[in-house]
């Protein structure tokens, strides 16, 4: 949960002779703030217990426009940890004249204030219970482009690939979004080597079977949709055409379009991934045909080479675009993967991790597989009070049967 606020310093802000504000004035736009959270949390404006790590790096000066952010970072039982940050944006120019209306846009925000406060809700003062939302961690094992050279723990076979699976099911994932390989190691959309791994994870552990339609380049729809009967309950559908490197993952509209039918066909839940924000309108499209229902399930892949920047301004656009009551989930690209996720954990998103996007638990540490990773974004889940949700959870929101 998270809100912001962009306003400009007003003259009566308690400030010095040379116009710089006090810092009590930012700590109240925290205390506004943190009420406009816990509203719609509790239902009530709660009770301050403490302020740690106040910090003004920067003066701002009566006049200058700011944004502040607040997030919460810690759901307890009653108890909730905020996180705040304030940026000036806009410098007065004559702070000590506050009628002046003359200021300057900075061409970086420069920080002003950052601070966290714990603010407690007694019981018989919550009015509704907004807890957050079990976090669903999908683990990606293999896709089409990890090799064993970028890591030596990347699952190949059917066995391999289940086994890697069921090490991430016990560390919090409860979505396997699936590729499989041939037996050179190669991408493949065989049906049959896509029902063995299926079979085999679902002797391991439960979790919900999400199957790529990716392919390749040179496949056609035939050939990507070959696994869809071949036991899943979801399958991922790109939504357009996008930049990876020096490759372009090509999807025409005629060619998503008669994937979404398939999909429908074979009645599995799409996971509609976007990589690009444009991708949001072509699933609008494909939505007005009946070929996708909405509100859906969305996967966020930031930080490709071509595609969309992982950014924190990235995400809340897409969050805005797509329809309300629609469930999301980012998936970050190489270095990018834990930060998304993270960030996806605070804003009640979900989170995709694993070899396919990224080989990497931090600079120079290998992950040994995805198990890792799951493990590293079910950790985080639990240090802010965020539930981690099992395949029964996970079905009940991504509407799948089961
Ligand atoms: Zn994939």
């Amino acid at each position: 949960m998270h809100t912001t606020l962009k306003l400009r310093i007003p003259p009566r802000a308690p400030h010095l002779a040379d116009g710089s504000v006090q810092g009590t004035y930012l700590l109240e736009l925290l205390a506004d703030m943190a009420a406009e959270l816990l509203i719609g949390i509790d239902g009530d404006e709660g009770i301050v217990r403490g302020l740690t790590d106040v910090e003004f790096p920067n003066p701002a000066y009566l006049g200058d426009f700011i944004e502040a952010e607040a997030e919460v970072i810690h759901w307890g039982d009653g108890t909730r940890r905020i996180s705040f940050t304030a940026h000036k944006v806009a410098s007065s120019l004559s702070p000590t004249l506050p009628r002046s209306s003359a200021a300057q846009r900075l061409t970086h925000a420069k920080p002003i204030c950052s601070a966290k406060a714990l603010y407690f809700v007694p019981e018989k003062r919550r009015r509704i219970q907004n807890a957050p939302e079990p976090l669903i961690i999908t683990c990606a094992p293999v896709g089409n482009e990890t090799t064993r050279e970028d890591s030596p723990y990347l699952p190949l076979s059917p066995e391999e690939i289940a086994a890697d699976v069921a090490r991430c099911a016990a560390e919090g994932a409860s979505v396997a979004h699936l590729h499989v390989r041939d037996g050179a190691g190669q991408p493949t959309q065989s049906r049959e080597i896509f029902a063995e791994a299926i079979e085999k994870i679902r002797q391991r552990c439960d979790v919900v079977i999400q199957i790529s339609t990716e392919g390749d380049a040179a496949m056609d729809v035939a050939t990507r949709c070959q696994p869809l009967d071949a036991g899943g309950e979801m399958a991922s559908i790109a939504t357009g055409t996008v930049n990876r490197g020096d490759h372009i993952f090509f999807n025409s509209k005629p060619l998503m379009e008669h994937v979404a039918l398939l999909i429908k066909q074979a009645n599995l839940v799409p996971c509609i991934e976007i990589c690009d924000v444009g991708h949001v309108e072509n699933m609008k499209l494909l939505a007005k045909k009946g070929l996708i229902s909405l509100p859906g399930h969305f996967e966020f892949v930031l930080g490709n080479k071509g595609g969309m920047g992982a950014r924190t301004e990235v995400v809340r656009l897409l969050v805005e675009m797509i329809p309300r009551g629609s469930t999301w989930s980012v998936a970050g690209v190489g270095r990018h993967q834990l930060r998304m996720a993270e960030l996806a954990v605070r804003r009640g998103g979900h989170a995709r991790v694993g070899l396919e996007d990224n080989v990497s638990l931090g600079r120079g540490i290998q992950a040994q597989g995805s198990a890792p990773l799951v493990a590293k974004v079910a950790e985080y889940a639990r240090s802010m009070g965020r539930p981690i949700a099992d395949a029964a959870t996970a079905r009940k929101l991504l509407g799948v049967s089961g």
